[in-house]
């Protein structure tokens, strides 16, 4: 791997759409590419390289519509407390983290990803149990009691779960473990992330490992990010170079100004000063995408926050949404080049 740019001026998305309009990443001041793995090439990652930019690879981590993998392996599908399967998310359907076949399924598929292409790190995407995040009235679901999830917390906590069925076996944790539950369900994703660092780092040990995730703070709807999607930071960290939350402002419902908020946040809470600079890396990854609509200046100002505190990069959602829009792409160049310069 090449040096890391200081700061990361990233762009997310196959960078097709750029290219037909005669751009050059290197014009706009994108020093990082960020492709999700099924759109990747070595056609792409060579010229991405010519134009200056180090280029990492998105990975699906927990998406069960990955390869049709949950419609196709039923005993993947996450479990409910109800006992039943869990109801689809707007358009994500995660899948059990505990299911085995589903897990070496994507761990093959990563090791296949690092062994085609020389990429310069991987970006863990969708690492969270079942649950929509990303809209503004998220989906919150309490899964997986299926009886993978039941036998390993069982054996990671040592709780003798009461109930017959699926349904009763749930609401006697929720009730009577329900501080162990999260934690198993926390130990459960670490596990993964270990997993692939390990994984990253046997195929390409100067790539990085970095985390597509949830941009909500500790406390936000009263904890849901660790208790219900699984999340914590702290724990993910051994394993994490680069933490990409999701900014998502328009999708989220938020105003830009929420972004400097949560970046200095983040920094705060979660980066440790070292003589290497601050650690973890924060890298937010920011919305250019138009549904719903976000002007020009509005990813003007994202980005700037994005770059703000301790931040030591940026990515933008995506690549064909600057494309689409000359005014966009000329905010790009403006800051891109101007930080690079600064
Ligand atoms: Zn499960």
């Amino acid at each position: 791997m090449n040096d890391i740019p200081s700061p990361v001026c990233g762009i997310f998305g196959h960078p097709g759409p750029l290219w037909k309009k005669d751009l050059r990443l290197s014009d706009l001041g994108i020093n990082a590419l960020f492709v999700d793995s099924p759109s990747l090439d070595g056609e792409t990652i060579e010229r991405a390289r010519d134009e200056g930019c180090l280029v990492f690879a998105e990975f699906a981590t927990l998406n069960g519509l990955y390869d049709d993998y949950v419609a196709e392996h039923p005993e993947a599908h996450p479990i409910g407390a109800d006992g039943q399967p869990a109801a689809p998310a707007t358009w994500f359907m995660g899948a059990c983290p505990t299911d085995p076949g589903f897990r070496a399924s994507r761990m093959k598929a990563l090791r296949s990803l690092l062994e085609t292409y020389d990429v310069d790190g991987v970006w863990m995407d969708y690492l969270h149990w079942h649950a929509q995040f990303e809209d503004p009235y998220p989906q919150l679901v309490k899964t997986c009691f299926n009886d993978s999830c039941l036998a390993a917390f069982t054996s990671w906590s040592d709780v003798d779960i009461e109930g017959e069925t699926t349904a009763q076996k749930a609401d006697w944790i929720l009730h009577h473990a329900p501080r162990q539950w999260e934690d198993w369900r926390v130990s459960v994703l670490v596990d993964w992330a270990r997993e692939i660092r390990e994984t990253v780092k046997q195929v390409r040990p100067r790539a990085l490992v970095g985390n597509y995730q949830a941009a909500w703070k500790e406390e936000d709807f009263w904890g849901a990010r660790r208790r219900c999607l699984g999340l914590d930071f702290d724990a993910l960290a051994p394993y994490v170079d680069v933490f990409s939350p999701m900014l998502y402002h328009g999708h989220s419902g938020m105003s830009p100004e929420y972004l400097k908020e949560y970046v200095e946040y983040f920094c705060e809470r979660h980066l440790i000063r070292t003589e290497a600079g601050r650690l973890p890396r924060l890298w937010p990854i920011v919305q250019a995408q138009a549904t719903p609509p976000v002007s020009a200046d509005e990813l003007a100002r994202v980005l700037e926050y994005g770059l703000g505190a301790d931040s030591s990069g940026v990515m933008i959602f995506t690549s064909a949404s600057v494309a689409d829009d000359p005014e966009k792409a000329e905010v790009v160049r403006n800051i891109y080049t101007g930080v690079a310069r600064g």
